[in-house]
């Protein structure tokens, strides 16, 4: 059975619950890691110089606390994570929003920002970036 490293794990325990609980069951049978999740002032406006963020503190959803945002994405067996292969973080998107939807979780996906399911209009991809749209279950 897969299991988060304690790094991921450090970073799960920075999310709102809902993001904790929808992660826990993903790993149950899919590897992955997480990569971010609260970020600091620093870290954030570090990102954002970087041209890896397009917001500065406090603006992104991985300022708040708990974080409200998360970004994760597969690990595979005898590679690790696929940075170089988004068709693999495409996948595994597929199952992280399934999931959400089977747990009532509303969620945003960085690779589809305006939520129309269509991958191929975005301004800016951020295929390993996850963020909480409600903080209520949906029924
Ligand atoms: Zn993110």
């Amino acid at each position: 059975m897969p299991k988060y490293s304690l790094n991921s794990q450090d970073r799960l325990n920075t999310c709102h619950p809902l993001l904790q609980e929808l992660f826990w069951e993903i790993i149950k049978d899919h590897d992955c890691a997480i990569f971010e999740g609260h970020r600091a002032r620093r870290r954030q406006n570090q990102l954002f110089k970087q041209g890896k963020s397009k917001l500065k503190w406090p603006d992104s959803t991985h300022n708040e606390m708990p974080s409200m945002g998360i970004d994760a994405g597969p690990w595979l067996k005898g590679k690790g994570i696929p940075w170089n292969e988004p068709n693999e973080f495409y996948k595994f998107a597929t199952v992280v929003m399934e999931k959400a939807k089977a747990l009532g979780i509303k969620i945003r996906w960085g690779g589809d920002w305006d939520m129309d399911g269509d991958v191929n209009d975005q301004w800016f991809n951020d295929l390993a970036h996850y963020e909480l749209l409600s903080t209520d279950r949906e029924a």
